[in-house]
């Protein structure tokens, strides 16, 4: 392969965890490189002593990344060709690497993708939930009262959901996504993709949930979430009455609340007040 042109700022997706997916242009361009912006450098050097490398190393992380970018492109201008990558998978994916990015381009300096593995992409592709439109939400928010107002935020999306989740809070993320979006919503979990332990659970959020609790196996590892999104108007409408009616009861009776909501959402006043668990029917 050619020699990689000058003063660009390379974009490498590098793997989710088995090494054998970096690309051959991946590798290619790593090895010619002046340097490798990494979000963790040690990290990054071991991954590039996998593959017999060795290159110099930045470290470019959330908290540095706007202060140290002019230097970066000063290299660049210089006519150096650098690479960024992150732990894993494609940088800026829930992953440092925006800022960097941007002031490169505002700098009128090339940027170029080296595409390869990326976490979400992966389960949507093994998932069998209706792909062609999606929304990425990444992370959920770490405490459980935004984590629920984010959720409720997207219980009437109609395109199919994708979030990450770690190992430590899969139980209570999966409580919470059954609690707003009802046990019977189609989701798929994937746990530890390209790895040893690689699984998929459905078919069910009520199905994950009891698989994820009864085997300790299940809570291990690195995970994405893929949801399908709400598929009729009267599930959407019972949705957002129950959110409706949650928010308005801290200020009227319950009675009036229940009300408001099902004027407001569409949704039977019956299904929001003294009703059965949200949206067991969907
Ligand atoms: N930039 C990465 C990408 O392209 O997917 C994602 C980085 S984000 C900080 C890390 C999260 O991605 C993990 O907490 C998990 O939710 C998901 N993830 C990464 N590797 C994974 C794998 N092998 N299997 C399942 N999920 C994975």
């Amino acid at each position: 392969m050619a020699t990689v042109p000058a003063g660009t700022l390379y974009v490498v997706a590098t793997p989710i965890g088995n090494l054998g997916d970096l690309s051959a242009r991946g590798r290619e361009v790593l090895s010619q490189v002046a340097a490798i912006c990494a979000e963790d450098t040690r990290h990054t050097r071991q991954m590039l002593s996998a593959y017999g490398m060795e290159k110099p190393l930045l470290a470019v992380h959330e908290h540095n990344e706007a202060e140290i970018a002019w230097r970066l492109v000063e290299r660049l201008r210089g006519g150096e060709s650098l690479a960024l990558v992150s732990d894993a998978g494609t940088p800026l994916v829930s992953d440092p690497g925006y800022r960097l990015v941007r002031e490169v381009r505002a700098a009128g300096l090339k940027v170029s993708p080296v595409p390869g593995a990326c976490a979400a992409i992966a389960a949507l592709s093994v998932a069998g939930i209706p792909s062609d439109r999606f929304c990425f939400e990444g992370f959920l928010p770490a405490k459980g009262s935004a984590r629920r107002e984010r959720l409720q935020s997207l219980a009437r999306e109609t395109r199919t959901l994708v979030f990450y989740e770690s190992g430590h809070r899969i139980q209570e993320s999966l409580a919470d996504f059954i609690n707003v979006f009802g046990p019977g919503r189609e989701a798929v979990l994937a746990r530890e993709l390209t790895k040893l332990f690689e699984t998929l659970l459905g078919d069910t959020l009520a199905d994950i949930a009891s698989r994820v609790d009864a085997d300790e196996n299940q809570r291990r590892g690195e995970f994405v979430l893929v949801v399908r999104g709400c598929e009729d108007d009267a599930a959407a409408a019972l949705l957002e009455g129950r959110r409706l009616y949650e928010k308005l009861k801290a200020h009227l009776a319950p009675s009036q609340a229940a009300k408001l909501a099902a004027e407001l959402s569409g949704a039977p006043r019956k299904s929001l007040y003294g009703g059965p668990g949200p949206a067991d029917g969907e």
